[in-house]
């Protein structure tokens, strides 16, 4: 009777408030698997560049269902590959999670040493040292550590790509596997002695069946007609460099003459088969580890390296670069697939973005009267060399000029008894009166000094004192160094310029609402906006921002 006689208002809401206690909140019920895709040096414009000749299932599928986050950036420099998937996983820049760069410069050795280089660890799944390799150097917990706590040890999380780093830091030192591509004849995916002793038994299984090999009896042509491309150049043309083994830089590529003649798989590094081989894997993780099959969320890394690897050779507007990625397009459908059938629409989460993007071809920019160029560093080098004797006398006083970063000779300067500081300022002095050098910063300077924003802030957060080096410069925005021989063609990246910097963030799936960002957005901001999604701890040292807009509460 009482029921009867309350107001109308009063028993909705009470009947409201009964049942949201009775629904545990978002949180409380995570994602069965999270899936990261890292595209290698994917700019953001081409989404939009592209767009056409996307299907339905892929991209256009994470922009209609997902959230976009439009103006997403890396915020530091050097922007490369292994600080980039670093700065993903681990939600920091490089001054704190300590991957400055591909190579590191040990000053101990004299020399460069390569950023997952560990001779203490063996190879597993193949012969050589392709497997030589662990996170030692990574000094900072990323999302897959963090996911292993939360859930007391029992997520699954594996990191697989083409490329050993981009495997490997993802899955941070705690994280249960990474797998990357071994090369050679047979085309094996291998690991280190760092996760395991044995291969499992579903990658022996994998490995056996040589899928390199199978992809390379394609014959790699346009996917699409000609005229529904956009690169206004002919295919063949001065600012690409050829695939190795052929002559031109066109289409078609007879990828199993190639295979013949250099006996390697390697060459499926650089054509879309290099994606088809990484789904491919991934689906036979899924499987095999039995990814996202119980309550327990488990974390799947994974990179697409043959975006990088060929746009290094023929820059962002080649036709065989859109080939690429409309075909990309395509396996990122072809994993969605996988995903609703074994896992379920809906109770998974993906995030995909890029390590790094990259610039138009230097000579290209030139040719059509814009500012761009290259520097050639060697003779820099002996320049500052040459000017560093004039004021400090005999050297040598440059030990290295790495991730454009010089180090110089420390023994020399306690010797000598200098203070390093003003061997340092000397040093960013005579480089800024270079005319293609647009900053140089002494170290002690991005130590000492907080640099809030601009090319000092990037900078600075790409700069660990104990690794980098003792002069951080910049060149002018469109030239990078002069490297190998077939200068002005191809491309690389590595600035805190725009070109290298901005690049594509989407979320897809539980936990997110389907929403454009446009307000400007860091790489760092993943890792956090997704430890708000899991209910769980953010990476130790993460620095980023929850993306809330994004989330589905
Ligand atoms: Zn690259």
């Amino acid at each position: 009777m009482i029921f009867r006689i309350l107001p109308v208002a009063l028993a909705l809401s009470s009947c409201a408030h009964r049942v949201s206690a009775q629904q545990p909140p978002t949180w409380q019920v995570p994602p069965k698997l999270v899936v990261g895709i890292v595209v290698d040096q994917m700019r953001a414009d081409y989404i939009y560049r592209y767009w056409d000749n996307f299907g339905d299932g892929g991209f256009k599928r994470l922009v209609n269902d997902g959230a976009f986050l439009r103006d997403a950036h890396f915020d530091y420099a050097p922007t490369y590959t292994a600080p980039g998937h670093a700065s993903i996983y681990t939600g920091t820049s490089p001054a704190l999670h300590g991957i400055v760069g591909n190579d590191l410069f040990d000053r101990k050795l004299g020399r460069d040493r390569y950023c997952a280089e560990d001779t203490t660890r063996k190879t597993v799944g193949m012969a050589g040292g392709v497997g030589q390799r662990s996170p030692i150097n990574l000094l900072a917990t990323t999302l897959a550590d963090e996911l292993e706590r939360r859930t007391e040890r029992r997520s699954r999380t594996i990191g697989i790509a083409l490329k050993d780093r981009s495997a490997i830091f993802p899955i941070g030192r705690t994280g249960d596997a990474a797998y990357w591509f071994g090369g050679g004849p047979d085309g094996a995916f291998v690991t280190s002695t760092w996760y395991t002793n044995e291969l499992p038994a579903w990658l022996q299984r994998f490995n056996a069946e040589r899928p390199a090999v199978k992809h390379l009896a394609n014959t790699w042509d346009l996917l699409l007609p000609r005229e529904r491309y956009h690169e206004v150049l002919p295919d063949d043309n001065p600012y690409e460099m050829s695939l190795t083994g052929t002559h031109t830089p066109t289409l078609p590529v007879d990828l199993k003459a190639l295979y013949t003649s250099s006996g390697s798989t390697g060459i499926i590094t650089y054509t879309p088969w290099g994606n088809t081989l990484t789904t491919d894997l991934a689906l036979a993780a899924m499987e095999g580890e039995d990814l996202g099959m119980d309550g327990i969320t488990d974390l799947l890394a994974m990179s697409y390296s043959s975006p990088d690897i060929l746009g290094h050779r023929v820059g962002p507007r080649a036709l065989e670069l859109e080939d690429m990625y409309v075909r990309l397009d395509r396996e990122l459908e072809r994993l969605f697939k996988a995903l609703d059938q074994r896992v379920g629409d809906g109770r998974y989460t993906v995030f995909l973005t890029a390590d790094h993007a990259g610039v138009d071809v230097p000579a290209y920019l030139k040719d059509l009267k814009g500012s761009a160029g290259y520097v050639d560093l060697t003779a820099l080098r002996a320049e500052l060399e040459q000017h560093l004797q004039g004021r400090f006398g005999a050297g040598p006083w440059v030990s290295g000029i790495l991730n454009e970063q010089v180090y110089l000779n420390d023994t020399l300067i306690v010797v000598r008894k200098l203070d390093p500081e003003v061997v340092q300022r000397a040093t960013a002095q005579f480089l800024v009166r270079h005319p293609d050098i647009a900053h140089a910063y002494a170290a002690t300077d991005l130590l000492w000094s907080d640099h809030s924003s601009g090319i000092g802030r990037a900078l600075q957060r790409g700069f660990m004192v104990q690794r980098s080096g003792d002069v951080a410069f910049v060149m002018r925005p469109g030239y990078f160094e002069r490297f190998g021989s077939a200068v002005g063609k191809g491309t690389t990246h590595g600035s805190p310029w725009n070109y290298d910097t901005h690049v594509p963030i989407f979320f897809m799936g539980q936990g997110i609402q389907h929403t454009e960002v446009v307000r400007r957005t860091s790489i760092t901001d993943i890792a956090p906006t997704l430890s708000m999604v899991l209910g769980m701890t953010m990476p130790d040292a993460a620095s980023g921002t929850v993306v809330g807009e994004v989330l589905r509460r």
